[in-house]
């Protein structure tokens, strides 16, 4: 897969750490909700990096857009944030991933687990359930520290009604916050996920702990191990 041209159209503040860049990039052939891209920088004396984005946008809107989350002493995310302006020209190579993907057609149930960035693939699966006027059901769980981190509020605020969300926060929660606090286990996901006898599909992505902690956990519940498809971003080292 050769990388291509992808112009910066707009970048945009997603909360305090995280940023959405929107590319224009050259002969792209669309993508399939789930997706993701590998980005690469150049630097002026020929160093490059590449690290992998999920495709935030939908496969019917015309730009690609990617949500970055800032990691601390990174070598690619700061520069993504801080640095990258409307003009610039990156290099991308993608879509790819063919397993992790959801398409209306397939209907429902689907159940989405997110660890913070993890939404990313997420708010794509949405975006595209809602632009085709899919009737599944959908469920989202995200996970995240504090309610100020959400990502993606513009597609989460315009869900319909055959999607319901859920947040839960492990560090601090709104004044009043009656759902799901602490760290996702089987306790919670029992409670706050579709149960195995709905036979949905599951979609798990963020920290590489974060997934498989939820996917064990899941298969604890009695979910089939094959149904349950995961997304891993890495971890700190
Ligand atoms: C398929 C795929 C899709 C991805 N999609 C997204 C996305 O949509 N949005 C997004 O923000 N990121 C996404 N990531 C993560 C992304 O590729 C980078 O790993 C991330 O931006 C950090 O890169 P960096 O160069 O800033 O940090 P690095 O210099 O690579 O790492 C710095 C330190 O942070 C740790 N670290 C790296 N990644 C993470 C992480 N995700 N969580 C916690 N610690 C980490 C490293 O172990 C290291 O200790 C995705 C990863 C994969 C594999």
């Amino acid at each position: 897969m050769s990388w291509a041209r992808a112009v910066v159209r707009a970048t945009c503040p997603e909360s305090a750490g995280a940023v959405r860049l929107v590319l224009e990039v050259d002969g792209w052939s669309g993508h399939v909700a789930g997706q993701h891209v590998d980005l690469r920088l150049t630097a002026e004396d020929g160093y490059t990096a590449w690290r992998s984005y999920s495709i935030a946008s939908a496969p019917q809107q015309p730009l690609v857009s990617l949500v970055v989350q800032g990691v601390d002493g990174g070598e690619v995310s700061p520069y993504l944030i801080s640095d990258v302006q409307e003009g610039d020209v990156l290099e991308l190579r993608g879509p790819i991933g063919g397993h992790f993907v959801w398409r209306a057609a397939l209907g429902g149930p689907v159940q989405l687990i997110a660890g913070g960035s993890g939404v990313v693939p997420f708010l794509s699966m949405l975006e595209h359930h809602r632009l085709a006027g899919s009737d599944a059901e959908v469920r989202l769980l995200y996970a995240l520290r504090n309610p100020q981190d959400v990502l993606g509020t513009g597609v989460l605020g315009q869900v319909g009604p055959r999607v319901q969300v859920t947040y839960a926060y492990s560090r601090s929660a709104p004044p009043g916050w009656q759902g799901p606090t602490g760290r996702l286990d089987a306790g919670v996901l029992a409670e706050h996920v579709c149960g195995p006898a709905a036979a949905p599909q599951t979609f798990v992505c963020g920290p590489t702990g974060f997934v498989e902690a939820v996917a064990g956990a899941l298969v604890q519940l009695g979910h089939v191990p094959t149904s349950i498809k995961t997304e891993r971003y890495g971890d700190a080292a």
